[in-house]
C-alpha cells in the first residue's frame, strides 16, 4: 500500500471540490484547504465521512503547514469571478502571489510536484485569436480585472523561477471559462446569472451588445485534463478549455430555449476591460496530453440546469 497524498487548495470551491472527488476516486489521500471566502463547505460535505479526506480551514496567503508527506500540490485557491475579485482585490492579489510563494516553498520542502491554476485572463483582452500559449497577452495592470490577471501572471512567473532555480517539479494550467454543478448561483458570472434569472422570472442581463464571445468547458472535461497534465512531464503552460466558441447573445438564446422561460434579454453596460473574444487553442493539450473535451455544451448545460433547479428547489 503506497497511497499518494495530494494537497488541494481552494478545495471547497467549484473546481477544487471536483478535483477532490477525482483524486479520491483515483485512490489518493486528499488534504483539502480553503479559507471559505468564496468556497462553500456544502461542495465537500459529502467527503467528510471519508477517512482518506482531511480538511484544513486556512488562508494560504499565510504560512502553510501540513503535517506528513505530500506527493502533489494543486493550487486552486483564488476568488475567480469578476464580481468576487472586484469585492476582494487585495485577497485576490495575495493568494496568487504570497499564496503561490508559500505553496512553492511547501512543494520544495516536501519534494512534491506542484500544479498551479492559471487562467485565460493572462491573455487579457486578446489581440490574437484563438489564444495559444505563446501569446503574451494584452492586460491592463491597473484596471479592475488587473488584480486577478496580474496575480496569475506573477504566479506563472514565480512558478517558473522555482522550477529553474530550485528544480521544483512544476506544472501550469491556463484554464478557460468552465461551468458545471457547484458554481455559485450568485457568483456573477454569465452562466449562473442567466440560469438564476431564468429560474426566478427575471430578464436575462446581457452586458454590452452581446457580440463578445466565450468558449465554455464542462468541469468534468477540465478535471480530466488537469489530472493528465499533473501526471505528464510537461512544465510549460498548457491551455485547457473547450474551443466551441459562442457569442453571449447566442448563449442567452440557448438558456432561454433550455429553460423555457418567458423572459427576454435586457442590455446593461459592458464592464471595464471585458474581453471581446476568447477561444482556447488546445493543440498543445491535444498533442502532449492526448486530451480534448468530450462533453457538448447542450449536454453540460442540461446537467448544470438540473443542479441549479435543485439548489433553488424549483420543480
Ligand atoms: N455577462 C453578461 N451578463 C451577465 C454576466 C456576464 O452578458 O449577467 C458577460 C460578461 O460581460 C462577459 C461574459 O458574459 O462578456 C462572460 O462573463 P463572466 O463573468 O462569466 O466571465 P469572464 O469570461 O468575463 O471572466
Amino acid at each position: 500500500m503506497n497511497r499518494k497524498r495530494v494537497l488541494i487548495t481552494g478545495a471547497a470551491g467549484f473546481i477544487g471540490s471536483h478535483l477532490c472527488d477525482k483524486f479520491l476516486s483515483e485512490g489518493y489521500d486528499v488534504v483539502g484547504m480553503d479559507n471559505l471566502i468564496t468556497g462553500d463547505l456544502r461542495n465537500i460535505e459529502h467527503l467528510f465521512p471519508i477517512k482518506e479526506f482531511t480538511f484544513y480551514h486556512h488562508d494560504v496567503s499565510k504560512f502553510v503547514h501540513v503535517p506528513g508527506a505530500l506527493d502533489f500540490i494543486l493550487h486552486f485557491a483564488s476568488p475567480a469571478s469578476p464580481i468576487d475579485y472586484l469585492k476582494m482585490p487585495i485577497q485576490t492579489l495575495k493568494v496568487g502571489s504570497l499564496g503561490t510563494h508559500n505553496l512553492l516553498g511547501l512543494a520544495k520542502a516536501k519534494n512534491a510536484r506542484i500544479l498551479v491554476a492559471s487562467t485565460s485572463e493572462v491573455y487579457g483582452d486578446p489581440l490574437v485569436h484563438p489564444q495559444n500559449e505563446d501569446y503574451w497577452g494584452n492586460v491592463n495592470p491597473i484596471g479592475p480585472r488587473g488584480v486577478y490577471d496580474e496575480a496569475k501572471r506573477f504566479q506563472e512567473s514565480i512558478t517558473m523561477a522555482y522550477h529553474t532555480y530550485h528544480q521544483v517539479d512544476t506544472r501550469i494550467v491556463r484554464i478557460f471559462n468552465t461551468y458545471g454543478p457547484r458554481m455559485r448561483l450568485n457568483d456573477g458570472r454569465v452562466l449562473p446569472n442567466f440560469f438564476y434569472q431564468a429560474l426566478t422570472g427575471k430578464d436575462l442581463t446581457i452586458y454590452g451588445d452581446g457580440s463578445q464571445t466565450r468558449s465554455f468547458c464542462y468541469v468534468e472535461d477540465l478535471v480530466e485534463g488537469i489530472y493528465k497534465l499533473l501526471l505528464s512531464n510537461y512544465v510549460l503552460p498548457v491551455n485547457l478549455g473547450n474551443p466551441d466558441e459562442i457569442t453571449i447573445s447566442q448563449f442567452a438564446e440557448e438558456i432561454i430555449k433550455l429553460t423555457g422561460t418567458a423572459q427576454k434579454v435586457i442590455y446593461e453596460p459592458l464592464p471595464t476591460d471585458d474581453p471581446k473574444q476568447r477561444q482556447p487553442d488546445i493543440s498543445r493539450a491535444k498533442s502532449i496530453l492526448n486530451w480534448e473535451p468530450k462533453i457538448h455544451r447542450a449536454e453540460g448545460l442540461r446537467i448544470t440546469y438540473d443542479y441549479f433547479k435543485k439548489m433553488l428547489d424549483v420543480k
